[in-house]
């Protein structure tokens, strides 16, 4: 963690609490709030809650940010089953996770595909969440770093050409989520965890230095409340993408309170 960069603790719901269950949750995580002013919370439900859940944290007083989990590039058209970004805005979502390696996996998502919905998103000053990681192959045939580097590639081109100061821009963040670590219950330790977040630094201070010190780089991968210190408490950690833990309010809390413990320390 970094005193530069507010820690964001962002729940994926996945397919889970699509119904009032779901609205329950977002309640009670917007009574989290107060407790952690050091920290930004953000949750992404399933599309047929984004709306109620948005309403919900409103109406407790605010300060956790709306996610959906994807969308789709362009704005509006015949595209059936697809949600774009001007749709999200209205339901109230500020964020959008991008990239999850279970659509890269399960829905053919590619590099390029990534891109045009992390280019789509900050046109409509959506936030992206642009996920990255490598599959346990990979790591094994030591290819972490390279595959990082290439997913990672188009975004900051993307960031390159619009010719404006990233500072500037609405933000973006970058998860890194190795792909063996999500579900699974292994989780990078915080020394493996810190060598890619590092590199990721690097890569984005080599495109601009004002990028690097605003985006934060979350991880991702069966983060639970008791190893949850231990990856926020790395240099280059800026929070976490949390999937299983933050099904559930109270967990999700103890690791929201890591968050805001080690934020008053740094
Ligand atoms: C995720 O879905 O992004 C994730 C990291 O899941 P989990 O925390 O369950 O590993």
């Amino acid at each position: 963690m970094n005193r530069d960069r507010k820690p964001l603790i962002a729940g994926n719901w996945k397919m889970f609490h699509g119904g009032t269950s779901g609205v329950e949750l977002a309640g009670n995580v917007a009574k989290l709030v107060r407790e952690v002013p050091h920290a930004e919370l953000v949750i992404a439900p399933p599309f047929t809650v984004l709306a109620a859940c948005a309403q919900v944290v409103a109406e407790s007083g605010g300060g956790v940010g709306i996610a959906a989990q994807n969308m789709y590039p362009k704005d509006s058209g015949a595209f059936t089953g697809e949600v774009s970004a001007p749709m999200l805005k209205e339901s109230g979502c500020t964020y959008v996770i991008v990239g999850h390696s279970e659509r890269r996996q399960l829905f053919g998502e590619t590099d390029a595909s990534v891109n045009e919905k992390t280019k789509a998103a900050l046109s409509h000053e959506l936030i992206p969440i642009v996920c990255v990681g490598e599959t346990l192959a990979e790591r094994e045939a030591g290819k972490t770093l390279a595959v990082v580097e290439r997913q990672l590639r188009a975004f900051l081109e993307t960031i390159a050409k619009s010719g404006t100061d990233p500072s500037d821009r609405a933000g973006a963040a970058i998860a890194y989520e190795p792909v063996w670590a999500i579900g699974t219950g292994k989780n990078a330790g915080p020394a493996e965890a810190e060598e890619v977040h590092a590199a990721i630094r690097g890569w984005l201070a080599a495109a601009s230095p004002a990028l690097a010190t605003k985006t934060r780089v979350l991880y991702g991968g069966s983060v639970k409340p008791d190893n949850a210190a231990g990856l926020l408490g790395c240099p280059n950690v800026d929070g976490a993408l949390i999937g299983g833990a933050s099904l559930d309010a109270a967990q999700f809390g103890a690791i929201a309170r890591a968050a805001e413990a080690l934020a008053l320390k740094a």
